[in-house]
């Protein structure tokens, strides 16, 4: 991932409150449509300008090409507000976030999120990068649904994974039990995304504990109460696959021995 500095120069005459908000929905735009990671874009008033420090998943994410229909109509109105299309530069790579999927396309892909992440959900099915979503702008309008599930997916992943956690017991049964309606909903989400990728999609079902560590690595699927245990882990994560059901999970962690 590549830091950046995005620069909105005064152009006319306007208020910090009115610059403020066209730059709040032109980089919430961009979000939502995967070319900007994260949620937070510190913005510095510097006299004749604005400028936003952000996080990008490839170098070329900002360009216009990419926008979504909401990208573009906002970075139109942003000449409202008195500002000139924004002006960007690289500085730099991220060290603090993984490194973007090199492929140009993949076989099949997993939606996969853990709470300490700044990257893509969708992740290639060969090497588990993440893949960014703006690459399929062209596929649909941007990926509000599926940031927003993410948002609240790494929220719940956070509290059960602190040490004095509230809430532990249903943070944890919301992200491992399937019919749970983060899992529904990010589950329905990887089949809109294989329906318009024309790729499989497999979503990644998070086991943290069990009820039984014995029959643990037996459990069947969820879904179709198959076996879907694999012979070797996947990306050394993953102990069990259902191509029927698309779904992938592990051995409940506090199952597995340490290594
Ligand atoms: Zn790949
Ligand atoms: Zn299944």
């Amino acid at each position: 991932m590549y830091l950046a500095e995005l620069s909105f120069k005064i152009i006319a005459d306007t208020n910090f409150d009115q610059a403020e908000a066209a730059i709040r929905r032109y980089i919430e735009a961009l979000i939502f449509n995967g070319q900007i990671l994260g949620r937070e874009f510190p913005t510095a008033w510097l006299q004749d300008r604005f400028n936003s420090r952000v996080v990008l998943p490839a170098e070329d994410a900002l360009q216009q090409q990419y926008h979504s229909q909401r990208g573009k109509a906002v970075l139109e109105q942003l000449a409202n507000s008195g500002l000139a299309y924004p002006q960007w530069q690289i500085l730099g790579m991220d060290l603090m976030s993984s490194h973007t999927d090199p492929c140009l396309s993949s076989d099949y892909y997993i939606l996969y999120s853990r709470f300490s992440e700044t990257c893509s959900p969708l992740r290639c099915g060969e090497h588990f990068a993440p893949v960014p979503l703006y690459k399929f702008s062209a596929l649909a309008d941007d990926h509000e649904q599926l940031i927003r599930w993410q948002l609240q997916y790494q929220a719940l992943d956070e509290i059960q994974m602190q040490q004095n956690r509230v809430l532990h017991k249903s943070a944890e049964r919301s992200l491992q039990q399937l019919s749970s309606k983060l899992n529904q909903q990010g589950h329905a989400l990887a089949r809109r995304f294989e329906r318009i990728s024309l790729t499989p999609v497999f979503y990644a079902l998070y086991s943290g504990s069990s009820d039984n560590c014995i029959t643990e690595t037996d459990k069947r699927c969820p879904g179709c109460k198959g076996s879907w245990r694999l012979d070797q882990p996947l990306h050394d994560i993953f102990d069990f696959k259902c191509d029927t059901c698309r779904l992938v999970s592990n051995i409940a962690w506090d199952c597995q021995s340490p290594s």
